[in-house]
């Protein structure tokens, strides 16, 4: 018998997060706790109101999910066989929890179970928001430990932006525009931003518009990636093409298991991956790390930009992700401040 609990968590953000398609100050996540002879598998659901989700969305999904569930110790499937249509970031904090929870019943770290070597990361890029020069360049300067930066753009500030992160550090820039340009906006900015010295582009045109991504594509000069034109596997096959990678987001695909489907089919059809995340507490960043060592970018920094995260699980060293050794996710509660 599996018990379930939930909660909403509050997560303030750091600086205000700018996108090309409005600004945020904090989030509200669902953590999930599935508890089955004793021990706890934790997961977290970042709902992404873009895509119509929120926590009473996706606290539903988890409650019918979980009355479906068979032998938890089928965690490779379990969570797809018993999902809910269109709530993505509920099933992912629940193929977390149960895969959270099979590494604690064999006493093993996941990455373990999944056969997956964690000294082999990738550097993690960190966001910086939209903002103005002055404060763009000491966010860049505050954040010494990252090797590689991603800009968010898409409005009509993106020069003074990325030359202003330009300015503050040398490091690789990775650029995501969110949708946010047109065909002539994207193909017009495309060899400024290689003379920039950027290393990708994330979703220069709306998802909608893949012929366009095609001829993009070829008169770009710098690797286009493919985010809000990807949610899961079955959205790989047309994008190979029009796009030189995928960005792939455990609240997009569902968890674990549909993220290590993606990335089989992605390298299937010759494109690069990507790893991104939402605005997440350590315990979803920490499960989206665990596939870090099979990708070629990592973009998970979602845990960093809160004030208050109430989880502690992987860390930034020398720009790298660093995996917690405990079982499961290997992720704890974050202990109380005393006095
Ligand atoms: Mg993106």
């Amino acid at each position: 018998m599996i018990h379930l609990r939930y909660r909403t968590i509050d997560l303030e953000l750091k600086h205000t997060f700018r996108l090309s398609r409005g600004a945020t100050d904090k989030r509200q996540n669902l953590i999930v706790e599935l508890e089955h002879k004793g021990l706890v598998g934790l997961g977290e659901a970042a709902p992404i109101p873009h895509y119509q989700q929120d926590c009473a969305s996706a606290a539903d999904a988890v409650d019918a999910m979980v009355r479906k569930l068979g032998d938890p110790r089928a965690f490779d499937s379990a969570a797809r066989q018993v999902a809910v249509t269109g709530q993505p970031a509920a099933e992912a904090a629940v193929d977390m929890a149960l895969r959270d929870l099979a590494g604690k019943r064999l006493e093993t770290p996941l990455y373990e179970l999944m056969g997956i070597d964690p000294t082999s990361m990738p550097i993690t890029s960190f966001t910086i928001g939209m903002d103005r020069p002055e404060v763009v360049m000491r966010k860049v300067r505050e954040a010494k430990a990252f090797a590689a930066f991603k800009v968010k753009m898409g409005s009509d500030q993106d020069r003074p932006m990325l030359e202003a992160v330009r300015r503050a550090t040398k490091r690789p820039i990775r650029v995501d525009a969110n949708e946010g340009w047109t065909f002539d906006e994207a193909l017009s900015r495309l060899e400024w931003l290689q003379e920039m010295g950027v290393e990708l582009v994330e979703q220069p045109l709306p998802a909608s518009q893949l012929a366009e991504s095609r001829e993009l594509r070829h008169a770009s000069p710098l690797p286009i990636i493919a985010d809000e034109s990807v949610h899961t596997a079955a959205d790989i096959p047309r994008l190979a093409g029009a796009f030189d990678g995928i960005n792939i987001k455990l609240m997009k695909c569902g968890g674990i298991g549909e993220a290590m489907h993606m990335i089989a089919v992605a390298r299937a059809h010759g494109l690069k991956v990507m790893l991104g995340c939402m605005i997440e507490s350590s315990l979803a960043i920490t499960a989206a790390a665990h596939l870090a060592p099979l990708v070629d970018y990592v973009d998970l920094d979602g845990h960093l930009l809160i004030k208050d995260d109430p989880f502690v699980g992987a860390i930034v060293e020398k720009g790298r992700l660093v995996l917690p050794t405990g079982p499961g996710l290997g992720v704890e509660p974050k202990p109380r401040s005393q006095g």
